[in-house]
């Protein structure tokens, strides 16, 4: 099988259609329509085998991880999915793998009505770069820069569990089958807050997803709000499985240090909470209050109940 074979049996015609695409698959450019009123935002993540996932990693996890990344990041400002695209380059043609990979890819695309509408197909070392666009409303996307000293700060869901799901598969903890089952889904297959993010514009002043670790991320809102944080560590989420499989100390740090969550952490002024209540219960969405921002700038302070806390590793990053 050759790249345009490929490109035909796997990609093309298989994913959701939206009215909004002109031109997908097959031609030199996509064309598509933004409607009026709404702005555009795109993103683009690359994941590496044996860098961004373990090299005997499921295609479905791949395939899902990939997508699901920049659906994280469309989340974060509040945007709504509308297209991607896919570079691909695979080390061969394997059709049972490509089959999986496509096959999940799809499914998750249509669970949030995204289409792909073009990409690249490259024989090399295995690695995906998807960039997804979607919409957000004029003036309400959700940036970094807006949080003021003493707007509360939360979190979606529960955090630490991708990072001991790596630790997992890495032979380092010794956890029940039921436990690393759970937390070893939360690392390969992440769920976007796409709700969460729709529902938070005009609340949150501030938002960002966490991919490398909290005390890493909420940096980036610190530094572009030019704000401090104070965050009390033992009011962290953690989920029944993190808490069953390791000691609440492993809980804490993989919970502030360790990436992959893929959970939205916001800011939302004293005056906004009112709103932010009514507008998570209609949504069903659980967030946790973690903090408060300061206005020592740049500054976070970590405490656990009274006391000061350190964390033992800072987050992810390429080069260090
Ligand atoms: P070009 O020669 O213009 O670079 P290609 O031959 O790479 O175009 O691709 C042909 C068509 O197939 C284009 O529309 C491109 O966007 C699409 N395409 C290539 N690879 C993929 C892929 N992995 N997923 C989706 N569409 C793809
Ligand atoms: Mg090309």
């Amino acid at each position: 099988m050759k790249e345009f074979d490929v490109i035909e049996r796997f990609f093309n015609c298989k994913s959701y259609q939206r009215k909004d695409v002109i031109q997908g698959i097959g031609d030199d450019c996509a064309i598509t329509r933004v409607p009026d009123g709404l702005n555009l935002a795109t993103t683009t993540d690359t994941l590496i085998s044996g860098v961004h996932f373990p090299i005997d990693t499921a295609p479905e996890a791949i395939a899902h991880k990939a997508l699901a990344v920049n659906l994280s990041d469309l989340a974060a400002m509040g945007a709504e999915p509308a297209w991607f695209s896919l570079s691909l380059s695979l080390p061969s043609v394997d059709e049972a793998w490509l089959d999986a990979f496509s096959k999940s890819l799809f499914e998750l695309a249509e669970y949030y009505s995204i289409q792909l509408i073009g990409g690249d197909t490259v024989n090399g070392p295995l690695s995906i770069t998807i960039t997804a666009q979607g919409f957000v409303p004029q003036e309400h996307a959700l940036i970094r820069s807006g949080a003021m000293p003493g707007d509360l700060i939360y979190v979606t869901g529960t955090l630490g569990d991708a990072g001991i799901g790596l630790g997992i598969l890495q032979g380092k903890h010794d956890v029940s089958q039921h436990c690393a089952d759970y937390l070893v889904n939360r690392l390969n297959y992440p769920a976007p807050r796409l709700l969460a993010g729709t529902a938070l514009r005009r609340i949150a002043s501030a938002c960002i997803d966490l991919s490398d670790g909290l005390v890493s991320d909420i940096k980036h809102i610190l530094k572009a709000s030019q704000c401090g944080a104070k965050i009390q560590v033992d009011k962290l989420p953690l989920s029944v499985a993190l808490k069953e499989a390791v000691e609440v100390e492993d809980a804490y740090q993989s919970a502030l240090s360790a990436g992959d969550d893929y959970e939205l952490l916001f800011t939302v002024s004293e005056e906004q909470k009112g709103n932010l209540d009514i507008a998570l219960a209609s949504a069903n969405i659980s967030v946790t209050c973690i903090g408060q921002l300061t206005g020592l700038k740049e500054k976070l302070e970590l405490r656990y109940e009274d006391e000061p806390y350190q964390v033992q590793r800072s987050g992810f990053e390429h080069f260090a």
